[in-house]
């Protein structure tokens, strides 16, 4: 097609570009990376091969080898100070052998969805996430965790704490300079409540480029990180007794440039559709929140004390609610699903939010939005919910369900199940 023409013209005729990495994730979202050098992925780009058995929820050891496509519509410059010089990077479609999009590459089913909700409705799906992370000392932090058992803080701030010269804001300004580089649209940065916690905000996009971004986001931020010495995790609640990281997901509908989530008579000025959506989301949240909450960890942030939700309730002020209806306008009317930690796949999240919020059922409970219920507050219970649930098999199909419920039981099980005071080294998972 055009764009694929385009763009190969574009590697050919730039001699800068030496290598272009192709990017893709696995059934848990962990970030995948192959570095193809530039003139043979011109010749080959339609044989790309790699074994898939490697990669966690994919294949079986028989029938390992998978083709990775070209999304030649996601297309970045990687920095040279931060990716090394020359480098374009690219978001990969994993396919089989018959040629078709893999079952268990979440990101070519959120791709699916897309083009069936426009082609069927003319529907646009928005996302921005306000993604939170921690800087520790060190930059193995994570990877000495099992032996230090502690984290150590770069700065003792906290919310808008933002000397110069301050490591966190070094950290901060130096990320915000390289996404602004890869044409992140960016909005505002800053010091989060806790000691040693930031947060980037940058600009919504439609689904698919939002979910890349939040893999690129995390990417960048670790290898900033990595370059000042220190070390950038997403891991939910790394430390007790402060704040934890969410990774707030605000999602909007579009039509021909309308926001259809924005009506001025509506209740918080959120249209009919919105509402539909939120109590969608609410009657299934329970059902998926293993997507939204996929480790041990995650569960330990959810307690309204820390500002992170473990109600399943809307509302336009509580942040212990899992959805806050911001105040908005006609542009930037959404919804904010808050139950989601910075370690889940972005592309099933997305994926899982927007189909259960146009899809899903209403329960027939009085007052949806306003009753006493609650969020598992471990991943037991949350397993066993993704398990028991029509709605999941409905949204990811028995197979792919029964190997996400496979994979996040091992990560679990291997810890005990008594929750102590501090994080265990074995239930980190670290993406
Ligand atoms: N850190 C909180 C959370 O875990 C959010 C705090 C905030 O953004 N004000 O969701
Ligand atoms: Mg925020
Ligand atoms: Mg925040
Ligand atoms: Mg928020």
């Amino acid at each position: 097609d055009k764009i694929q023409e385009e763009r190969l013209k574009y590697l050919t005729d730039t001699k800068e570009i030496k290598a272009v990495t192709v990017l893709f994730s696995d059934l848990e979202g962990r970030l995948h990376m192959l570095d193809y050098d530039k003139k043979f992925l011109i010749k080959s780009y339609d044989n790309l091969t790699f074994d898939g058995s490697s990669i966690r929820g994919f294949t079986a050891q028989r029938e390992s080898d998978l083709r990775l496509g070209i999304d030649w519509g996601s297309f970045y410059w990687g920095p040279a100070d931060i990716f090394g010089p020359g480098k374009v990077l690219v978001f990969g479609d994993v396919i089989d052998k018959s040629g078709t999009p893999y079952a268990a590459d979440i990101r070519g089913i959120l791709k699916g969805f897309a083009d069936q909700l426009y082609s069927k409705h003319g529907y646009t799906m928005n996302a921005a996430n306000e993604i939170e992370g921690f800087i520790f000392a060190g930059m193995d932090a994570e990877r000495r965790f099992p032996d230090t058992r502690r984290f150590e803080y770069v700065n003792t701030g906290g919310y808008y704490h933002s000397l110069p010269g301050d490591p966190l804001r070094s950290f901060i300004d130096t990320t915000a300079e390289v996404l602004r580089a890869m044409g992140f649209q960016n909005e505002k940065d800053h010091p989060e409540v806790a000691p040693s916690q930031f947060e980037i905000n940058y600009g919504y996009g439609e689904v698919i480029g939002a979910a890349d971004q939040i893999q690129l986001y995390k990417l960048v931020c670790r290898q900033v990180a990595t370059k000042l010495g220190m070390t950038a995790s997403f891991l939910p609640k790394p430390v007790v007794g402060v704040n934890g990281s969410g990774m707030h997901t605000n999602v909007s509908i579009s039509k021909e440039g309308k926001n259809l989530f924005w009506d001025p008579k509506g209740e918080e000025m959120l249209s009919k559709l919105g509402w539909e959506f939120t109590d969608r989301i609410l009657t299934h949240g329970n059902d998926f929140c293993l997507v939204m909450n996929s480790s041990v960890n995650a569960y330990r942030r959810l307690d309204p004390h820390f500002e992170a939700p473990n109600q399943l309730k809307a509302s336009a002020t509580d942040r212990g609610s899992m959805v806050r209806i911001p105040i908005g306008n006609e542009k930037s009317m959404r919804v904010e699903v808050r139950a989601v930690a910075p370690d889940a796949n972005p592309y099933l999240v997305l994926y899982s939010i927007f189909k259960t919020g146009l899809e899903g059922d209403t329960a027939k409970i009085e007052n949806l939005r306003q009753a006493q219920r609650y969020l598992p507050d471990n991943i037991y219970t949350a397993i066993e919910n993704f398990r028991n649930a029509t709605w999941t098999t409905k949204l990811l199909g028995e197979d792919v369900k029964a190997r996400y419920a496979d994979l996040k039981e091992a990560s679990a099980d291997r810890c005990p199940r008594l929750l102590g005071t501090f994080v265990k080294a074995q239930e980190v998972q670290f993406h």
